[in-house]
């Protein structure tokens, strides 16, 4: 740390070449992000609320209800009327409150200690961080020929050890929606928590389906699902960070509850302590500005843009991996290895992602992606081709 403080312009000036250094998403060059700019009012609301905390509710109690509004309201858009829940820093932390609200329920009711977790391989590595810390294993599903969890994979890896069955609408890699009714069944069969990653999905998937688009069921009004990750920091156009986890029952958060001492309220089941209340203020802000016809109009708009991404790769004589569910495009060359045109792609300023199963450049058609900037991604890989 310097010795004698130094004065705010000269900081600013000094902070501003390292954020020079960071790449923009208006730039429309970023093309694996998952996430994306916050629309400016919910950036408003976010800084209004930076001082509030959370983690000790009866200091804030105002935040309080409308976290709880929040969750309440994208309860509303996955059928469930009282769900309970958080909105914590994403996907990673959502999906980790899952997986230890069901080793804690299973250690309780059933007994389980050394327990066990079905997962698809497409599903997202923060699983493998919740089994790392929960001390739990992983036993990963095969998936179909069309990149889905299989069903009948899922169904023989169950044992007497198996704490939790996870399923995901909106795989990371592909963007593709699992059968998630059939394996609500059997974890309803098997008497097994069933969590639901809609980490990705979860802010699209609802509202496609009421545009009429043929996609499965993934939310509460399956009896099976006992949670769903859905992140507003995604597709919901909140600031990072800004993830959700919702549970169908209290229980599922009182398993997890530790005693807090010190604190306004007597336990707590999250998992960080103080926590941020600007991310439900700012979720909030947008999800009343936007509401069901803004999320509508952007996710239409946006499948559109995947649509035309598609069918012009297609003509130019790329292969797409598979036929895009939601936002995402994934394609390789006909004779070039997946790195290869990775790195051509990057030479020519492309942020590039590289999907693991199967190999191939994977383009998330996020909200700073616009028609200008992939007709220029087209032209580029026009020359390549
Ligand atoms: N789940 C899915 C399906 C994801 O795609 C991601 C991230 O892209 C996550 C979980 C993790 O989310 P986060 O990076 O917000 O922790």
């Amino acid at each position: 740390m310097d010795e004698k403080p130094i004065d705010k312009e000269d900081i600013l000036k000094e902070l501003e070449e390292f954020h020079k250094l960071d790449h923009d998403y208006s730039d429309g060059r970023i093309l694996g992000s998952m996430c994306t700019e916050a629309h400016p009012f919910s950036k408003e609301v976010y800084c209004n609320f930076l001082d509030t905390n959370l983690g000790d509710p009866g200091l804030f109690e105002g935040t309080k209800i409308i976290e709880d509004k929040v969750i309440e309201s994208i309860g509303e858009f996955l059928s469930i009327k009282k769900p309970y829940g958080h909105i914590v820093t994403g996907g990673t932390e959502a999906n980790i409150m899952a997986i230890r609200a069901a080793r804690n329920h299973a250690r309780k009711y059933k007994g389980i200690v050394d327990g066990e977790i079905i997962i698809p391989s497409s599903a997202h590595f923060s699983f493998k961080k919740a089994a790392d810390m929960l001390n739990l294993k992983i036993v990963e599903a095969n998936l179909d020929d069309n990149y889905k969890t299989d069903v009948d994979s899922v169904k023989n890896l169950i044992s007497d050890k198996t704490v939790a069955i996870v399923a995901i609408a909106g795989t990371t890699e592909l963007g593709l929606v699992d059968p998630i009714g059939e394996i609500s069944k059997i974890a309803l069969d098997n008497n097994i928590y069933f969590h639901v990653d809609a980490a990705f999905g979860g802010f699209s998937i609802p509202f496609l389906r009421e545009m009429g688009h043929e996609l499965p069921v993934f939310d509460f009004s399956l009896p099976g699902v006992c949670s769903i990750t859905v992140d507003p920091h995604k597709m919901g156009l909140a600031p990072i960070p800004a993830g959700g986890i919702l549970f169908r029952e209290k229980e599922y958060l009182d398993v997890m509850a530790i005693d807090s001492p010190y604190l306004t309220v007597k336990t707590q089941s999250t998992i960080v302590g103080t926590r941020l209340g600007a991310s439900s203020a700012a979720t909030y802000a947008i999800m009343k500005y936007y509401g069901k016809k803004g999320y509508c109009n952007l996710i239409k708009n946006i499948m559109e843009n995947t649509k035309f991404f598609k069918e012009n790769l297609e003509k130019i004589g790329y292969d797409v991996i598979c036929e895009p569910e939601l936002n995402i495009v994934a394609f390789n060359h006909p004779d070039m290895k997946t790195n290869e045109l990775a790195d051509k792609l990057e030479n020519l300023g492309w942020k590039v992602s590289v999907a693991k199963c199967p190999v191939a450049i994977r383009v998330v058609l996020m909200n700073h992606l616009k028609l200008n900037h992939l007709k220029e991604l087209l032209e580029d890989l026009k020359e390549i081709y």
